[in-house]
């Protein structure tokens, strides 16, 4: 059997000014073919699991693409047509099975539904091959990538830890569609519910119960069944939550999906996120701290409204700000994205002083003019080239790269400034530039979710802070033309009649 695989990855916000273009897609842009399959083999993603799974059935592989970005605006069209050419030229050969590791709610300039033309493509060229899907669980389903899927599941985890099962589990239901001849049946159910993305954690709340409902029609007999929260802060008709369910017939396949659907719509009030005020969050940070004093590790401070992974600047100091304007110390905080910050310190050298204006520089995204930079008076303490390996349980054993990397001691605290946004999904990102994130009162981590794996463990409390960014919970700062209406919680009374 002759296995074509790839992997093309990226959650567009499409209200970040953030732009995204062909070399963000890695450390050193996208890797095509014997090198993708290279990078990719013996990783935790999705696409590691085709090639071990497909390695260990004897079977004969080959990778067209290895691609992911941090979250960010649109994809440049030129992005998109080199990464999805590479994938269905490589399609249009002989391939008895096509596998693809996609995130599902990429959008590019000029198509709203990446994935969806992309499977739209492949089905052109190769209408009879088998094409089953791992898609993340913020994916904004479309019928178009139903229609051109034969399996498709989710990760079931948020933060995401289940990339590598998610791609073990497609690849069982591929080659069981494989041995049996047999195409299962694909439901989907699209509800009128944009949720936030901190109520999608598989924890808590209706997501955990979600999920659980999910893993148990598994259980009963269902060969995926799978919760996409979807991610909101995409103006595009399909943002929101869907469920797949994947199954022996379509009737089967169907009821799984009515009732994993009707389960959430009963429970829509929890999928909301309802933020408080950044000075009382700072205030309840300070609190926390003083009030464990016999503890170790910072108190984090969770600045979501400019959360990378969904989108962010990296360059937002709201946040920072308000820990100084009430007087915090020992403070952490980083990456905080700022090229000409890090030039400046760079020129300095380490141990150097400067006077710097910190941040704000990229647009806002939002209608609200951007805030000046902050001023403040720093000494550089190391500089670094910003490439780490992650030890961390996402994305383990990946390199990442920030670009230029600084740590900058100010009369309050440290902070890592980088050339490119990074999530902080690893203690990598302080530890490379020489900084121990946990040995601070407080740290601030421009993350939701994606840090709490690696940085929860360390920390002695946990804050979740809202600035005015391009990502910020609060739906009200953004104008939505293209999205579905109703849709709640922006249409309190939107109906469903699930079935
Ligand atoms: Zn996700």
């Amino acid at each position: 059997m002759k296995i074509l695989a790839a992997r093309m990855n990226h959650e567009t916000n499409t209200f970040s000014p953030v732009p995204t273009a062909l070399a963000d897609f890695g450390p050193d842009g996208p890797t095509f073919g014997a090198q993708a399959c290279a990078q990719a083999r013996g990783g935790r993603t999705a696409l590691g699991a085709f090639i071990a799974a497909a390695e260990a059935r004897g079977e004969q592989i080959t990778v067209a693409l290895n691609a992911t970005a941090n979250p960010s605006g649109r994809v440049d069209d030129a992005a998109f047509e080199r990464m999805a050419g590479s994938i269905v030229d490589a399609a249009s050969g002989a391939c008895d099975l096509i596998l693809l590791d996609l995130h599902g709610a990429m959008v590019t300039q000029s198509f709203d539904d990446a994935e969806g033309e992309l499977l739209r493509r492949l089905r052109a060229v190769a209408p009879r091959t088998p094409i089953a899907v791992a898609l993340d669980l913020h994916g904004n389903i479309t019928q178009t990538m139903v229609d051109c899927a034969d399996a498709m599941v989710g990760f079931k985890t948020y933060p995401h830890i289940d990339m590598f099962e998610t791609g073990a589990h497609v690849a069982r239901l591929a080659f069981q569609m494989m041995d049996s001849h047999e195409r299962p049946a694909l439901a989907w159910v699209q509800l009128p519910l944009l949720s936030h993305t901190l109520r999608s954690a598989t924890g808590e709340g209706a997501m955990q119960r979600a999920v659980q409902r999910a893993r148990q029609l598994e259980g009963e007999g269902l060969y995926g069944a799978s919760v996409f929260a979807g991610f909101s802060l995409a103006d595009i008709r399909d943002a929101g939550v869907s469920v797949v369910v994947c199954g022996r017939d379509q009737q089967a396949a169907q009821a799984g999906a009515d009732v994993l659907a009707q389960q959430i719509w009963v429970e829509r009030a929890d999928f909301v996120y309802r933020s408080e005020q950044l000075a009382r969050s700072v205030a309840r940070a300070k609190t926390l701290q003083a009030a464990s004093a016999d503890q170790r590790g910072p108190v984090l401070l969770l600045d979501h409204g400019d959360n990378v992974m969904s989108g962010g600047t990296c360059d937002t100091t709201t946040v920072l700000q308000e820990c100084l304007r009430q007087g915090l110390q020992r403070i952490g905080a980083g990456p905080l994205a700022d090229p000409q910050t890090v030039a400046q310190a760079i020129a300095a050298g380490v141990g150097g002083r400067l006077r710097v204006a910190l941040g704000n520089k990229m647009p806002s995204g939002l209608e609200v003019p951007q805030q000046p930079p902050l001023a403040l008076d720093v000494a550089v303490r190391a500089i670094s080239d910003g490439r780490f390996c992650i030890s961390g349980p996402i994305y383990c054993g990946e390199t990442w790269a920030m670009g230029r990397s600084v740590a900058l001691e100010h009369a309050a605290g440290m902070l890592v400034v980088t050339e490119r946004p990074m999530e902080p999904l690893d203690l990598g990102v302080f530890t490379c530039v020489g900084v121990d994130p946990s040995g601070f009162d407080f740290l601030i981590l421009k993350s939701r979710m994606y840090c709490r794996p690696s940085f929860v463990p360390i920390a002695r409390a946990l804050v979740e802070c809202d600035s005015r960014g391009v990502t910020s919970s609060d739906y009200a700062l953004f104008t939505f033309t293209r999205l579905r209406r109703p849709v709640y919680p922006l249409d309190p009374d939107a109906p469903f009649n699930p079935g």
